[in-house]
């Protein structure tokens, strides 16, 4: 096992698929999709045009492209709408100066993740006041201050996809396009329901970006960009290596038109966002599968192992959730008897058991450890289930 050669425990992921918990667990057809890929070589740009054919019948988008996780695919989407098609600017960037470089975005949207859209040179212009969060009221931002917000100097519309998120994307997309500005979604951890993939495209956005490591099950280091052919094409000028002779050059016209530049770019800020061609493949492989198996099958997958593990906890309190909804990832909700054990005592001793579990500890200040079996492979629902009884004992 490589993992025991080099001295690191492995552990049980009853968390989901998390980046500081290495991700979830690729199926066997995507690890071997990408062993092949390794053993030959081939033009990236015809690889990526590929993905992009195939991100394209999949969400409903003009085009798609890959890059190293969600988050490099929203640098390199927030640089696309700052620099067009431009290598001048292209070459410029992270300083934006003189280019359109303000995204406006909802105040209660912001989050950790927005450091990729400012690492691109992007500046946030934040709108709204999220009172329903503070619990001093009911509103949150509207799509007329957004459209207050918007200059000459914006690039884009940052939104970030979520259930709670307001104000409503169709509203959102309606007042940017009046002023020609494009939306960007961040929908990197909403799949499922597969609906999602087509959904925010349909609602509008110019570009959207998902996870490849999530639910999609695809390499962990992976994330998928789709959206207006013109986009795609900027934000690909600016991850592809373009050490090239401008006269030899000859990329896929689907992914990049020649015609419109005048000269070839630089390598761009994207580059330190780079996707290898087994990345690559193994994300088409794995979307492949999560559109084949469906919402329902996957549902019922997931929530039989949170059976397994709630039988396991007859006679504590454990309750399952999301059993009903097939659009949503079923979990398990355990709440210890304060007297004994408190959630993150609980969550401790799981973690530092061996084998280690990782569960969620999200739900501690309300009293429970949530149990996610994305990432559960055959067998493991049952020690989860066990282990768990055991410290509650
Ligand atoms: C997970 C997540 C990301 C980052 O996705 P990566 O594929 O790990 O880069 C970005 N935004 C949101 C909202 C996320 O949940």
């Amino acid at each position: 096992m490589v993992y025991a050669g080099l001295g690191v425990r492995t552990l049980i992921n009853a968390k989901g698929p998390a980046t500081r918990l290495s991700g979830g667990i690729m199926r066997a057809e995507v690890a071997s999709a990408m062993a092949e890929a390794s053993q030959s070589c081939v033009d990236i740009a015809e690889l990526q045009a590929a993905a992009s054919r195939i991100i394209a019948g999949a969400t409903g988008a003009e085009a798609g492209y890959v890059a190293s996780g969600a988050s490099a695919c929203l640098l390199i989407g927030a640089a696309a709408c700052m620099t067009g098609l431009d290598p001048g600017r292209m070459a410029r960037l992270p300083d934006s100066q003189g280019m359109k470089n303000e995204c406006v975005m909802v105040r209660s949207q912001r989050n950790f993740y927005d450091h990729a859209i400012r690492a691109a040179g992007m500046k946030i212009i934040e709108v709204g006041l999220p009172d329903r969060y503070a619990g001093a009221g009911v509103r949150d931002a509207e799509a007329w201050e957004i459209d207050d917000a918007m200059t000459e100097r914006t690039a884009a519309v940052f939104y970030v996809a979520d259930s709670q998120s307001r104000p409503p994307l169709a509203e959102v997309t309606a007042v940017a396009h009046a002023r020609g500005v494009p939306v960007i979604v961040d929908a990197a951890a909403q799949l499922p329901p597969q609906a999602n993939l087509r959904r925010f495209i349909s609602e509008g956005a110019d570009l959207v970006v998902f996870s490849g490591g999530k639910a999609l099950g695809g390499p962990q280091a992976s994330g998928i960009l789709a959206g207006r052919r013109d986009l795609v094409m900027a934000a690909a000028l600016q991850h592809l290596d373009l050490d090239v002779f401008w006269d030899m050059w000859e990329p896929p016209p689907s992914l990049i038109d020649k015609t419109r530049l005048k000269g070839a770019p630089q390598h761009g800020i994207g580059r330190s966002c780079k996707a290898g061609k087994e990345e690559i493949v193994g994300l088409l492989t794995a979307l492949h599968m999560f559109i084949a198996e469906g919402d329902a099958a996957r549902h019922a997958r997931w929530l039989a192992d949170c059976e397994i593990i709630a039988a396991a906890l007859n006679g504590h309190q454990v309750w399952v959730t999301g059993r009903e909804d097939k659009a949503q990832v079923p979990s398990v909700e355990i709440t210890p008897d304060p007297a004994r054990i408190t959630p993150a005592a609980l969550c401790r001793v799981l973690q530092y058991g061996d084998p280690a579990i990782a569960v969620d500890p999200a739900g501690r200040d309300r009293g429970v450890i949530i149990v996610n079996p994305m990432c559960l492979k055959p067998g493991e629902a049952e020690i989860v289930g066990q282990r768990i009884a055991h410290a509650l004992a």
